[in-house]
């Protein structure tokens, strides 16, 4: 079973419109590591380069992202 940790991650400036720019959340493998493309949780394809990964949320998160993770198990 692999150790899958969500990280956030943002487009860079002038990759995408700024609309665009919503954090998405991301399921890595810390034993992997981040690869070359990562599939957010609302199915968007990011390739290493033209994102940024951020410590907490910046700006607007991506909705779809948010109810697509996976419950920590806590709560309902
Ligand atoms: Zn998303």
């Amino acid at each position: 079973m692999a150790d899958l940790v969500t990280v956030i991650v943002r487009f860079l400036p002038g990759v995408v419109g700024e609309t665009w720019r919503t954090s998405h959340l991301v399921p890595v493998d810390i034993e992997v590591g981040i690869p070359e493309t990562v599939s957010t949780y609302c199915g968007v394809r990011i390739a290493r380069g033209t994102a940024e990964v951020l410590e907490a949320y910046a700006g607007m998160p991506c909705e779809l992202c948010l109810l697509k993770q996976p419950r920590s198990g806590a709560g309902a």
